[in-house]
């Protein structure tokens, strides 16, 4: 809150603040991850292609349902913006902020990255990430956020005034456009709201705002996902390099980040199947 109250608290003002919060979404509910069967098919996987993004740009890649993909840090510390589709079907897409409710704000080993409606499905399931030791350090801040959105050029305008071309939205929007033979103006209506890979960001406790803070990623680190359909993706190394200090301009120190795509261990996911699209019936009572 930026300005002063100006309503008088009631007098059970104390008590109301009091009241004891409750988990908006229990997990317990979820369709939980089969983890055991996913050491099983990563136990052989062997690498089968890969990606190399280069600084304040991105690329798209494909990860068929059943693979695994690394997100790697290489050179030095980089934050990367990730969006998910269906292959072969762009309307579905990663719903950051459902799967921020049904998580958590920040996600790693076990949680799921969800589509959008009427899809509502896992998209991919976290199968490894070297950053879990980070958990919450003493600002509040933790590391691979679904808060965030992209930094993308109208925010950019809109508070400085400038143009600038290299942002998340942008490198995300060229990217798709290049991949798919699409115009820039057709490819940005498919780009939304991120997984902010490496990032290490927060909420200040005495204001609420959104915080960054230099990423604790170091070359070698990973975060890898099992691929619950037919992905396609796209990561942009985010201008901001490890998001220490700005974003949205070129002062900050960039380096690539790779993608790797693993095949599962032969045999080991005969008896899996993708998941469902969402049991909902859509008559929304009518
Ligand atoms: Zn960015």
């Amino acid at each position: 809150m930026k300005q002063l109250p100006k309503s008088p608290p009631p007098s059970d003002a104390e008590a109301r603040r009091a009241v004891e919060p409750v988990v908006c979404y229990g997990t317990d509910a979820l369709p939980a991850p089969d983890m055991a069967l996913y050491e099983e098919a990563r136990r052989g996987m062997v690498k089968s292609s890969q990606v190399t993004i280069p600084p304040r740009d991105a690329r798209c890649f494909e990860v068929p349902a059943g693979h695994f993909f690394r997100i790697v840090s290489i050179e030095g510390p980089q934050v990367g913006d990730l969006n998910l589709w269906n292959l072969t079907d762009l309307s579905e897409r990663f719903y950051s902020g459902k799967t921020r409710a049904l998580h958590a704000t920040h996600v790693s080993t076990g949680d799921r990255l969800w589509s959008s409606f009427p899809y509502l499905r896992p998209m991919a399931s976290i199968t490894r990430d070297t950053l879990d030791w980070y958990g919450w350090d003493e600002f509040g801040g933790g590391v691979h956020d679904v808060i965030g959105t992209r930094c993308d050029p109208y925010t950019n305008a809109l508070l400085s005034g400038g143009e600038y071309h290299h942002c998340c939205h942008s490198n995300l929007t060229r990217a798709l456009a290049a991949a798919r033979g699409l115009t820039l103006g057709q490819a940005e209506a498919h780009i939304h709201d991120v997984l902010n890979v490496f990032m290490c960001t927060g909420f200040t406790h005495d204001t609420h705002q959104y915080f960054m803070k230099a990423s604790p990623v170091r070359p070698g680190d990973y975060l890898e996902f099992f691929a619950e359909i037919d992905l396609l993706g796209a990561l942009s190394t985010c201008p901001g390099g490890d998001c220490g200090a700005s974003h949205s301009g070129d002062a900050a120190r960039c380096y690539p980040l790779l993608v790797e795509i693993y095949q599962p261990q032969p045999g080991a996911l005969a008896a899996w199947h993708p998941p469902a699209k969402n049991g909902y019936s859509g008559s929304h009572g009518v």
